[in-house]
């Protein structure tokens, strides 16, 4: 019988969330999670690159031209790039079901 957790010192604990090898947050499409989406308003944006910046999941992507527009397969909603974004061109929109 395994012994309660908190019976445990933290030498006997097992070692968790190892990353083994670079750049495989790839393989993690965490966009199911989200319940609101960012939408550019591109003819106000100033192309300063803010918005790609400060995205946790490097989910801003730079189009031809020097604008942006995300990949909702790893953006996440956290709402980071709209609270951030110098002209408040970007809006946060509720998913759909
Ligand atoms: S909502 Fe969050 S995860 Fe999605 S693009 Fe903006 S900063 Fe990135
Ligand atoms: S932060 Fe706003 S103004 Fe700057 S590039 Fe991003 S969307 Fe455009």
């Amino acid at each position: 019988m395994t012994k309660p957790l908190e019976d445990f010192t933290w030498q006997e604990i097992e070692l968790g969330g190892i990353l083994r090898e670079p750049g495989s947050a790839r393989d993690y499409k965490v966009g199911d999670w989200k319940s609101q989406h960012p939408v550019w308003t591109k003819s106000h944006c100033i192309r300063c690159g803010v918005c790609w910046t400060v995205c946790p999941e490097g989910a801003i992507i730079e189009e031809e031209g020097g604008y942006f527009d995300v990949n909702l397969d790893y953006c996440k909603g956290c709402g980071i790039c709209a609270r951030e974004c110098v002209i408040g061109c970007i809006s946060m929109v509720t998913e759909e079901e």
